[in-house]
């Protein structure tokens, strides 16, 4: 990596404001995910280095809480504003442990950093509350405070926006966080912490652990003087997470997996329509929890549906994130062979294959944007989180029949519909189980609107106001004031 700034490149932990290696020694390995070659490792820290940092933010916790929101939010601009000067560094770093192209590494890094604005002003306005009372005396106060010490666990597929949305409004509210990024792209977050401690934060506020997640996870779900964990990942991880934590009855915030459908009523924009899956179901390899996974088009247009969206399908680049293509690689062999797994299953059963179906004939890392129809509930794909580039595409007859078939999954993170329809629109709305819907649009993710959602797809919201939330406490005051 040719970086601008080679001190943005850092294989230790972030401990204290130190750069710190494990007593034992023992490293991770971290490779390029398209060419599998080795560009760096971390330090697998043992639970009593992490117990460590657990002090440290303990001990940092009151001094930074005890700042005006006013100076966090100096601070925590500066951060930001660092981030907008290294990010073609960022970028490439990124791309190069996650295997994403290089203008969505940019992108995701702007919107990393949008939350470490808003969050930046939004500590400014944690407002409490008065309440008129029932008796002349007495005074009903509500307080809101910084819960605390806090952590959070993050995934690879967003290496960067994952933490920052975590990060940004625990800080900004005067909690001091531990972040462990997964092992797979640390970098992007050790350089996040680079540039956090060359904007001023003091010792402590911000620490990064690396290592095995099941011995840190242990320590963070588990420490009592930690007091609030927030999680980005699957489902099944999630449950354990919460398990771990209820012996200390820690606040939790789970961001967990989705099964998005994607509706296309007849009455909408087709081509507006395509652009949205496109963009839904493309982006990162479709490797994004709000990936359109069950896209379901009205029997009436669902042929020149196909056969407009196969064109557009195979006019997608593919190949190494540095060259910057429509779609980079996987992020793993593990998940190349999960992908294929997954097709067999549905092409066994009777789906029929439209384009793409195998791995790139040069990129075996990466794998063709793939298009099939003709998919029945027997099948795993109908169910399961597909976190590939395959768009599976059903027909629907009514609305009725396709709000029940996209509520019919534990999971309720994101949903998508088209239609010019505005009664329908509310209907629809109101009807989809789930926590964030995008109508005529096919992405949603912003900072300044609550990212999150209900069933087995979590609870706990990022971004906007309600993000904040999450990380304080509200405490009533009740007072006599005498005479
Ligand atoms: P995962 O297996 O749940 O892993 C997520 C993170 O948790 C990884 O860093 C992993 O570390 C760590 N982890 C695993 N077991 C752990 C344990 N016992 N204790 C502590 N940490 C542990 O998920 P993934 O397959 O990597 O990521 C994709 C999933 O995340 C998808 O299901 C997706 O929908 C979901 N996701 C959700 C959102 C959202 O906002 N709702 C956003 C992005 C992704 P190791 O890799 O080292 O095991």
């Amino acid at each position: 990596m040719q970086l601008q700034n080679p001190t943005l490149f850092r294989q230790h932990a972030l401990i204290n404001h130190e750069w710190r290696q494990s007593a034992h020694g023992k490293r991770i390995d971290v490779t390029n995910p398209f060419d599998q070659t080795i560009i760096g490792s971390i330090p697998d820290l043992s639970a009593d280095e992490v117990r460590d940092a657990v002090q440290f933010a303990k001990d940092a916790q009151k001094a930074w809480a005890d700042k005006t929101a006013f100076e966090r939010g100096e601070i925590l601009h500066r951060w930001a504003d660092l981030i907008d000067q290294n990010i073609d560094d960022l970028a490439l770093i990124m791309t190069t442990e996650q295997g994403k192209p290089l203008k969505e590494s940019k992108g995701e890094i702007g919107y990393a950093n949008s939350f470490i604005r808003w969050f930046a002003e939004e500590g400014k306005r944690i407002y409490g509350d008065t309440i008129p009372a029932k008796h002349a005396k007495l005074r009903h106060i509500v307080l809101k405070q910084p819960i605390g010490v806090c952590a959070a666990i993050t995934p690879w597929n967003f290496p960067a926006a994952m933490i920052t949305r975590k990060v940004a409004p625990a800080l900004a509210s005067g909690c001091t966080m531990i972040v462990r990024p997964d092992s797979q792209t640390p970098f992007s977050a050790l350089a996040l912490g680079e540039l956090a401690i060359q904007a001023g934060l003091p010792k402590g506020v911000l620490q990064i652990v690396t290592g095995e997640a099941k011995v840190i996870g242990s320590v963070l779900t588990e420490h009592p003087d930690i007091k609030k964990l927030s999680f980005t990942g699957s489902t099944q991880v999630g449950k354990l997470l919460m398990a771990q934590s209820a012996s200390t009855l820690k606040k939790l915030s789970l961001e967990l997996g989705g099964n998005a459908p994607f509706i296309i009523f007849d009455d909408a924009n087709i081509d507006k329509a395509i652009e949205g899956v496109m963009s839904s179901k493309y982006r990162n390899a479709g490797q994004t929890c709000v990936c359109a996974n069950r896209i379901y088009v009205q029997r009436g247009i669902f042929d020149e549906f196909v056969s407009l969206f196969k064109q557009k399908v195979e006019a997608l680049s593919v190949g190494s994130g540095l060259d910057d293509p429509d779609l980079g690689c996987l992020i793993n062999e593990k998940a190349i062979k999960n992908t294929q797994e997954l097709l067999k299953d549905a092409l066994d059963k009777g789906a029929t294959l439209i384009t793409g179906g195998t791995p790139h004939p040069k990129h075996p890392a990466c794998f063709l944007p793939t298009v099939v129809t003709d998919i029945t509930s027997q099948m795993r794909i109908a169910h399961e989180e597909i976190f590939a580039p395959i768009a599976a595409l059903y027909p629907f007859d009514t609305e009725s029949e396709v709000i029940a078939q996209a509520n019919d999954t534990p999971y309720g993170l994101a949903a998508y519909f088209y239609t010019d329809n505005h009664a329908r629109s509310w209907r629809v709305t109101e009807r989809l189980e789930y926590g964030m819907v995008a109508q005529n649009t096919g992405l949603l993710s912003t900072e300044v609107a609550p990212f999150g959602g209900v069933k087995e797809s979590g609870f706990g919201r990022e971004g906007s106001k309600y993000g904040m939330d999450e990380y304080v406490t509200t405490k009533y005051w009740c007072l006599d004031i005498g005479e």
